[in-house]
Formats: C-alpha cells, sequence, structure tokens
C-alpha cells in the first residue's frame, strides 16, 4: 500500500484517519480493476459506492457543508485502485455541485438520488466552440410561459449517455459574457434532450455531445438566479479543482508503488535495478512530487474546510502542481518498467492513459497558470 504517513499531517482530524483506512478496506475487497462494457461498469460503480455509503460525501443535504479534505482523500484513495470508479465517485459531486452549494429543497431530492447511488449526475458547461473560455457559451435559455426553452450543445460531457440529471448552464442574455448565463438543473428524459454522440478517450469514460431542441424545462429547474450561472460554475470548480489534484495524486501514488516493487526485483548486471544511483535519484524525484503535490491538495481542502468562502488560488495551484507531476511520475513508472510499462493493460500503461486528461477538464494547465498569475498580480 502507498505511504500514509501524509495522514499525521495537521491538516486532517481523526475522523479522515479512520476514512481513509476503511475505503483502502473497501477498495481492496470490492475495486477489481477490470473492464468491460464502461457504460455498465460505471452504473454498478455508482450503485456500489452508493451502497456503501461512499456517496454520501459527494454532495451535502440542508444544512450540511461539504468536507473537501473528506472529497480529496476519497478520490485519491479510489484513485490508487480503480480510475473508473474514481471517475464514478467524482461526476456525482461534480455533477451536482451547484445543487449542494445552490440548490432549492426541491432541487436537493436529486441529490438524495445521487448520494445514495440511485441516479447518475451530469455537469454541462462546456460547447464545440466554448471550452476554456466557458464565457463564451452560446447555448440558449429562452424565457417562455412558467419555464425555458433550452437549444443548443454542449460537449465532452461527463456520464453523457448514462446520467440521470445534468446541471446544465445556459445563456439567459441579462449581460453579455459571463453576467448572462444561468445554471439549470435538467432530467435527462426531457424530451428534446438526446445523447448526439459518444466520444471515445485514450481512458475510457462515459462522455458524450448533448444536443438539445426546444427543451422544455420549468421555472423551478432554475438554480440560483438568472445571469448567476457563471458565478455558480467557477464556484463549484473552486471546490472541485482541488479534488482533481486530489485524484492525480492517488494515480502518481499508484504509479510509485508499481515502480517499488518493480526496481526491487528486477536485475540488471546481477543486482535491481533499485541499487543503480541514477534509478534512486528517479524514486527520489517520484516521491518529491508526490510529496509536494499532497501538500497542495490538502492545504487548499483545509483552507476550504476552515471556512474560506474562496480558494481560487490555492485550488488553481493544487490542481496545477498535482497533475503535472502526476505526469512526470507515471511517466517514469512506465520508463522505469522497460518494455512491461508499454504492454497494453500493465497499470502503469493504464495510468499513463488515466492521467491525461486531468491536465486539460476543469480548467487546462495553462488556464490555471493564468489564474494563479492574477490571484498572485492582484494580491
Ligand atoms: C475526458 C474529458 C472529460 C470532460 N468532462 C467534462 C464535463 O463533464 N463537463 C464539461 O462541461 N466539460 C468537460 N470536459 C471539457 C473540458 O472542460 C474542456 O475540454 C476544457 O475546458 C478545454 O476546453 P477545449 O477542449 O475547448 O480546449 P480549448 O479551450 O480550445 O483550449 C485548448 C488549449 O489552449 C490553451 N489555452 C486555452 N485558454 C488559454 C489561456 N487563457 N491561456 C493560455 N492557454 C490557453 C490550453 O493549452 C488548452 O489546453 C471534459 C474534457 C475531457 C477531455
Amino acid at each position: 500500500m502507498a505511504d500514509t504517513t501524509y495522514l499525521d499531517w495537521p491538516f486532517f482530524e481523526e475522523r479522515h484517519r479512520a476514512l481513509s483506512k476503511d475505503l483502502h478496506a473497501w477498495c481492496k475487497a470490492n475495486l477489481t480493476g477490470h473492464h468491460g462494457d464502461v457504460d455498465a461498469t460505471c452504473r454498478a460503480h455508482v450503485a456500489k459506492l452508493g451502497a456503501a455509503g461512499w456517496l454520501m460525501h459527494s454532495g451535502a443535504g440542508e444544512g450540511e457543508t461539504l468536507d473537501v479534505r473528506t472529497l480529496c482523500l476519497i478520490r485519491e484513495t479510489i484513485a490508487q485502485y480503480d480510475g473508473l470508479a474514481e471517475f464514478s465517485f467524482a461526476m456525482q459531486g461534480l455533477g451536482m455541485g451547484a445543487v449542494t452549494l445552490f440548490g432549492t429543497p426541491e432541487q436537493r431530492d436529486w441529490l438524495k438520488k445521487t448520494r445514495s447511488g440511485q441516479a447518475i449526475a451530469g455537469f454541462a458547461i462546456t460547447e464545440p466552440e466554448a471550452g476554456s473560455d466557458a464565457a463564451a457559451a452560446k447555448m440558449t435559455a429562452a424565457r417562455v410561459q412558467g419555464g425555458f426553452l433550452l437549444n443548443g450543445e454542449k460537449t465532452y460531457i461527463s456520464n453523457g449517455g448514462i446520467a440521470d440529471v445534468y446541471v446544465v448552464f445556459a445563456r439567459t442574455g441579462e449581460a453579455p459574457g459571463a453576467k448572462g448565463l444561468s445554471a439549470f438543473l435538467v432530467d435527462a428524459r426531457t424530451p428534446g434532450l438526446e445523447v448526439a454522440e459518444r466520444i471515445e478517450v485514450m481512458a475510457p469514460h462515459p462522455l458524450a455531445l448533448l444536443r438539445f431542441t426546444n427543451v422544455e424545462i420549468p421555472e423551478s429547474a432554475l438554480i440560483g438566479k438568472p445571469g448567476d450561472g457563471f458565478k455558480i460554475a467557477m464556484s463549484v470548480l473552486d471546490v472541485f479543482r482541488s479534488t482533481v489534484g486530489a485524484a492525480a495524486l492517488g494515480f502518481a501514488r499508484r504509479a510509485l508503488d508499481e515502480t517499488l516493487a518493480r526496481v526491487k526485483t528486477r536485475k540488471i548486471g546481477g543486482a535491481p535495478l533499485s541499487e543503480l544511483h541514477m534509478v534512486q535519484g528517479h524514486i527520489a524525484d517520484m516521491a518529491l512530487d508526490i510529496d509536494a503535490s499532497a501538500l497542495l491538495v490538502y492545504r487548499a481542502a483545509w483552507t476550504k474546510d476552515m471556512g474560506q468562502p474562496r480558494i481560487t488560488r490555492e485550488a488553481s495551484m493544487a490542481k496545477l502542481k498535482a497533475t503535472e507531476a502526476a505526469q512526470r511520475v507515471i511517466d517514469m513508472a512506465v520508463q522505469l518498467h522497460g518494455g512491461d510499462g508499454v504492454k497494453h493493460g500493465v497499470m502503469v500503461e493504464q495510468l499513463y492513459r488515466e492521467i491525461r486528461a486531468l491536465r486539460i477538464y476543469e480548467g487546462a494547465s495553462d488556464v490555471q497558470r493564468v489564474i494563479i498569475a492574477r490571484a498572485v498580480l492582484g494580491a
């Protein structure tokens, strides 16, 4: 098992240490890591994670607050065992993030279902012409009698095709750009909402382009106030960005674990690889990258849990550092495995494919640099 001494850091309380121990045991017993049908596997993961109670931590009901350290610990831990199970946990949180933070009691009924594993959630902001520049979203939400009419497309939507409910960001036009977007909770069965294309990616996940054609939704679907959609999306990302860093950290820990086992047993010139100084240097760099990432991830999570309303700088630093570092750690893990590192299905090969998208979604690495620089220059 990967190093757990970081749990003694002052960022954590006893309940976090207990949860980490229980979750490791649960993952070992329940996550096999073998996937056939990706959609069916994700549905099964959501049901299992819900039945075991882990999904209760993916959102917060009336009067509760999200514990970001718990979210990060869960993502980090599951990532060490199974990338697709980690994805299933993460999306229940991100998908329902806007409802957790801003939902009405009626909207929170969906949260009960996503937190028990009875419904699957999605978060839809990206469009074919608006990714990093989310404020440029064109999808419209026109006011009609009793509600809104949605028209447009959302792409790269995780859980697209299997989600029961989506939080969708669309233009209500109170102002140009960011101030003219609103957030809506949309039942996936609403007429006019179709999965127009399934998108295949290097690490298989349910992903789709959604098309909305005259999708009629009631007034009660609006989350927060009209025109607050962009602010709502950014508040959600403020919480969930550090958890992306946590997932990357989990992948990196697994890669180091696999590498330690390999270099201690693989013999070169009659002695284990681990006796070569150059290899030791690489192991030191991997461990250093992991600890530095963990410090930034849990600094961000702890800061939020201590009541800081926004952690934009901390969360961006955590995501940027942890995802970039995990890519380096996993690349070195593949290297130290030699030919075996690129064999299909080998753990480090899976991790190599799994980590790549984390440097792109929820704000690409250079977008995080822009956010950090703005915060530092403006301070
Ligand atoms: C596996 C996966 C899952 C996803 N899941 C979801 C989801 O569930 N919901 C959702 O809404 N979206 C999702 N996305 C979409 C994701 O958030 C976008 O892909 C991302 O925001 C980048 O947008 P883009 O692809 O349009 O790239 P672009 O916006 O075209 O950016 C391309 C590149 O340009 C550079 N760049 C962009 N802006 C700047 C800048 N300001 N300064 C410097 N460089 C810059 C970066 O290198 C960036 O990677 C997912 C994407 C992937 C790959």
